[in-house]
């Protein structure tokens, strides 16, 4: 059996931009699994598209500093590669007075973290800036972006390719004994195994009895495209911190669309984008204490209301829409896509809120990559390798 360094598990944009700065440090040969036929099937080619400034993010987390990094590098590679960016900063819009504590409590944290040139605008640069939207004052972040989440992996993946990485397609991993993958069609023995399966990372940290008391539960975020409407940039109401979800903004995408969404609702099936439910999963999900300690908190109980309303009207959907677009109506809107978080839940019932990393000696399991995580994807492919290098070298 053909033995490579490193076996990666999942082509997503963490496992392809790990695969590209393994190669271009050239230490090693590496192997990428990935079950689907093609590339973005899932989180990596169903996000907003957003590059994060690093606003909203918890000062001192891995999430922070790989955001700010992410942010920076990811916007030099797309312009150095010609991946479509459009780099026309964010807007955090308050309406109350409530909300603008919330405004200057994410200033300070953004300041706090190091995100650049954070400033509060108040009504009039609003309006000039975005005509349509309502708000009183905002917090505008000159380094947030769009771009074109599809075509960035295509372009990593390709460079990988390039740097000697090899892609394999149509191979579902489903064991992993002593360092050797197995999946329906072959075997691959690997030196160090890098699981970035996204919506399967727990199950496959579970394999190796790592993570046992981590879960994923599913948050399916759906979006709406609002027909005629006008913004030029990224518009969010103020987030709610209390969960690891932004709450229903509007961006513009790169082909011009203006898109409502995500929102946060619980999925009874990992891959259930049409939101159809996938028995076995929900049933594996429902006897798990991870999501029972979950259900019976009231923060949750009040998300899967809210998020619920919007999920299956669009009259509540509108609603949302209008806090931010006051002239959007029903009729405007029509379905769009709809991307799945792979969202960590302890045995507590506690949705995690930091990536999850753990550094075995044969093996790395990466866990929670929830937004900001195609924005820190080259941060943190970086952060990846130097420390698995330096756990290898200081076990030597
Ligand atoms: C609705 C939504 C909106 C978001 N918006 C943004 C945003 O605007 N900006 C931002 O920075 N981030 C955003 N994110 C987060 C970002 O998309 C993710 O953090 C990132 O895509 C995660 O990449 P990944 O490679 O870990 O996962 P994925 O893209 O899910 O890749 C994992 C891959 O592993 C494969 N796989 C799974 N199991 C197996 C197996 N057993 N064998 C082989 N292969 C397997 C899957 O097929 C998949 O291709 C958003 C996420 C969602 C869901």
């Amino acid at each position: 059996m053909d033995e490579k360094e490193y076996v990666i598990i999942g082509a997503g944009i963490i496992g392809s931009s790990i695969a590209r700065e393994l190669r271009k440090r050239n230490i090693g040969e590496v192997l990428v699994i990935e079950k689907e036929e093609s590339l973005g099937r899932h989180a990596s080619g169903r996000n907003s598209g957003v590059v994060h400034s690093g606003i909203n993010q918890i000062p001192g987390t891995i999430k922070a500093e790989m955001c700010l990094r992410g942010n920076k590098m990811l916007r030099e590679y797309c312009k150095e590669k010609g991946v479509a960016l459009n780099e026309c900063g964010t807007l955090v819009v308050s309406k109350t007075k409530e909300e603008e504590i919330i405004l200057y409590s994410i200033l300070g944290m953004g300041n706090e973290a190091g995100v650049k040139g954070l400033r509060i605008i108040n009504k009039e640069e609003l309006n000039e800036k975005e005509p349509k939207i309502n708000g009183n004052k905002a917090l505008f972040s000159p380094n947030g972006a769009i771009v074109n989440s599809r075509g960035l992996l295509e372009t990593v993946v390709e460079e990988a390719k390039q740097l000697g990485a090899e892609f394999i397609f149509n191979e579902n991993v489903v064991n992993i004994k002593n360092r050797v993958i197995i999946t329906e069609k072959n075997e691959y023995k690997a030196e160090h195994i890098i699981n970035c399966a996204g919506l399967y990372a727990d199950k496959i940290a579970h394999l190796m009895g790592i993570a046992l008391d981590c879960r994923i539960i599913p948050f399916r975020g759906e979006y709406k495209e609002l027909k005629n409407a006008e913004i030029n940039s990224m518009v969010y109401q103020p987030p709610d911190l209390r969960y690891p979800f932004l709450g229903v903004h509007l961006t513009k995408t790169i082909d011009n669309k203006v898109i409502a969404g995500p929102n946060a609702m619980l999925s009874l099936g990992r891959e259930s984008y049409e939101k159809q439910i996938n028995f076995e999963e929900t049933i594996e999900m429902l006897e798990t204490k991870n999501f029972w300690n979950l259900l019976i908190s009231r923060e949750f109980l009040k998300l899967l209301s809210k998020n619920a309303k919007t999920s299956f009207f669009d009259s509540a959907f509108i609603k949302e829409i209008k806090n931010l677009y006051p002239s959007a109506k029903e009729d405007d809107i029509l379905p769009y896509k709809a991307g799945i978080r792979a969202q960590v839940v302890n045995r507590e019932g506690k949705m995690i809120d930091d990536m999850r990393i753990y550094f075995e000696k044969n093996s790395t399991h990466v866990l929670n990559v929830v937004s900001p995580g195609m924005t820190s994807s080259f941060a943190f492919a970086e952060y990846v390798i130097n420390k698995i290098k330096n756990n290898a070298l200081s076990s030597n």
